[in-house]
């Protein structure tokens, strides 16, 4: 017997008849004497509905009162879901994460877990009930209830994994594990059997929203397997579908240097013309856009002639109002000569262990997006990844560029389970 954390995302319960198929597919593993505790995220699309409801009343709600109904969408679905198992004759019972105990810190819209208690599923599973813990949420030490941010429902699955020390942590979504790039900009995508911590993490930050960045840092720091894999299989093998996650895949030695393509289409651009080249300078500039609360991704500084520089960073493209705003007062400040931004660039990332034993990667990538006429407005690279921000109308060539540059692609076409996507939702190649 084992303990599983099974996560469905938004689309796989996105209707009765999904959530039904759910329990139908929780039932077959409660059946073979497993423990169960299932994470359900909302319903499709419901999460962007309540936000946008948030947004009628205020163009700028507070942080506490979205949290609020932004965590509604997820107490729905562990009803639904709980009478859909007891319509299979099985016992279950729902609790929204605050009152399963998940304990984050007040960081409203995007708090960080800090514990579990897990007394109540516990308490529960060995009562024989299938446990349906509400994702994406929790409570500060106050009882103010918080969100874990965009996509966090499959942190709090890991999270709730590690906690219970579940032999496998099962993220079951719309595709049937992590692809070399995201298969709906690609078709040609290849799935990966297995990807390491390392890279998925990469992928994960620069934008492949398949996992939550801080679910795969968890798994990571936790040692928890995890696995992600289609809710829509009918004939599945759970024990060796979809894409494992995995800490070092000896395996693949004699594999690509690359193994996958991310892109992020939401980033912006700022730059600072004419600073004053002088210690010091950065910080009066990025203090106070981290002080507001704004993450800044790439960062470059020109080199400085004349006695001054310009200075350019990334943000995120819902910050880049607040981040120009802040920016105009810096330049009065520090004297600079103007700022100028450009909220229509994104970002384009190669990743792969196999970097650091190849060199030659870089120029590969540069001379791909070159001949085909993409210009990179800003480079960074780590030891396992290259990224380069390039204009937006770009973003799909440049990813197919890649793609095919690296060899990532494969003969027949990816299997996807694009079933009942909104088709808005859906990227078709131009
Ligand atoms: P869920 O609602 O189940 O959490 P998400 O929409 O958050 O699902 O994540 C699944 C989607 O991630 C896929 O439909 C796919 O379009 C996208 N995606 C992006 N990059 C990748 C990738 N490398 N491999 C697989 N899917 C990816
Ligand atoms: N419902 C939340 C969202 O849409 C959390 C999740 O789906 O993981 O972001
Ligand atoms: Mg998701």
């Amino acid at each position: 017997m084992a303990l599983i954390v099974q996560k469905f995302g938004g689309t796989s319960v996105g209707s009765t008849e999904r959530i039904r198929n759910v329990a139908r597919r929780v039932a077959r593993w409660h059946a073979r004497g497993h423990q169960v505790v299932v994470v359900p995220s909302a319903m499709a699309g419901e999460t962007n509905r309540l936000l946008a409801l948030a947004k009628e009343m205020s163009p700028s709600p507070d942080p506490r009162e979205l949290d609020v109904i932004a965590s509604t969408g997820e107490q729905v679905t562990i009803a639904l879901l709980a009478i859909a198992l007891h319509a299979e004759g099985i016992q279950a019972r729902s609790f929204t994460g605050p009152q399963v105990g998940v304990l984050t810190d007040s960081t409203f819209t995007k708090a960080r877990i800090l514990k579990i208690n897990q007394d109540k599923i516990r308490k529960s599973l060995n009562d024989g009930s299938v446990v349906v813990v509400a994702g994406f949420q929790g409570a500060d030490e106050e009882g103010n209830i918080t969100t874990l941010g965009r996509g966090g429902s499959d942190t709090s699955a890991v999270a709730l994994a590690a906690a219970l020390k579940a032999d496998e942590c099962q993220i079951y979504t719309d595709v049937d594990g992590v692809y070399t790039t995201d298969p709906r900009v690609v078709p040609e995508a290849r799935k990966l059997d297995t990807i390491t911590f390392e890279e998925m993490l990469e992928m994960a930050s620069l934008g492949s929203k398949v996992l939550q960045i801080r679910s795969v840092e968890f798994a990571g720091k936790y040692k928890v397997k995890l696995r992600v894999l289609s809710s829509f299989e009918e004939d599945f093998d759970d024990d060796c579908a979809g894409t494992l996650i995995t800490i070092e895949d000896k395996k693949r030695m004699e594999q690509p240097v690359i193994s996958g393509i991310a892109f992020n289409r939401d980033e912006a651009k700022l730059t600072v013309l004419g600073v004053p080249d002088r210690p010091g300078t950065a910080f009066q500039i990025l203090g106070p856009v981290a002080d507001a609360n704004i993450d800044v991704d790439m960062i470059i500084q020109n080199i400085g002639h004349d006695g001054t520089t310009d200075f350019s960073f990334t943000v995120n493209r819902n910050d880049y109002t607040k981040a120009m705003k802040i920016l105009k007062e810096v330049k009065e400040r520090i004297g600079a000569r103007s700022v100028a931004g450009n909220p229509t660039i994104c970002k384009v990332s190669a990743v792969g262990v196999g970097m650091r034993s190849h060199p030659g990667v870089a120029s590969r990538m540069f001379a791909a997006l070159g001949k085909e006429g993409i210009n990179m407005a800003m480079i960074s690279t780590s030891e396992i990844k290259i990224s380069v921000v390039i204009d937006e109308k770009s973003l799909e060539h440049a990813v197919r560029t890649l793609h095919k540059a690296f060899g990532l692609e494969k003969p027949q076409k990816s299997k996807l389970s694009l079933t009942g996507r909104d088709e808005t939702d859906i990227i078709t190649p131009s």
